[in-house]
């Protein structure tokens, strides 16, 4: 497993893309919206790992909901992985519990699902796959 990207949850999408342009030195290289998840996304590369920002679509969206709870900041680890269907297997024999039993569709030609942060000290841990 490799360290794909972090997430960070934001409020304001297009604010956040200023900043971390001016961060970052660079811009996005793709902004996203993921219907089903109502999340925005957009994404910097940063060498080996990229960042992605996620902005809620409405007030049922997970990053509407970890917002009000937490406010800004880390979201999500997602690992890369060869096979997402082999990892979920070998992590439910490890005893890792996952918020959904089968990957679905993310932003960025990715097959995700999530860990539940209960398994895994309170970091939600996402494992993705490149789509074929
Ligand atoms: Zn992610």
């Amino acid at each position: 497993m490799k360290l794909e990207h972090i997430g960070i949850a934001v409020k304001n999408l297009g604010a956040s893309d200023l900043l971390f342009e001016k961060l970052l030195g660079k811009k996005s290289y793709k902004n996203e919206t993921v219907e089903r998840e109502g999340v925005t996304t957009s994404f910097y590369n940063t060498g080996e790992s990229k960042i992605e920002l996620l902005e809620a679509d409405n007030s049922e969206s997970p990053i509407a909901k970890f917002i009000d709870k937490k406010n800004e900041g880390i979201h999500h680890l997602a690992f890369g992985v060869e096979n997402i269907l082999d990892e979920i297997k070998r992590l439910k024999k490890e005893g890792f519990q996952f918020i959904s039993e089968e990957p679905k569709e993310g932003a960025d030609n990715k097959l995700v699902v999530f860990l539940h942060p209960k398994s895994t000290n309170g970091v939600l841990v996402e494992l993705c796959q490149e789509k074929a």
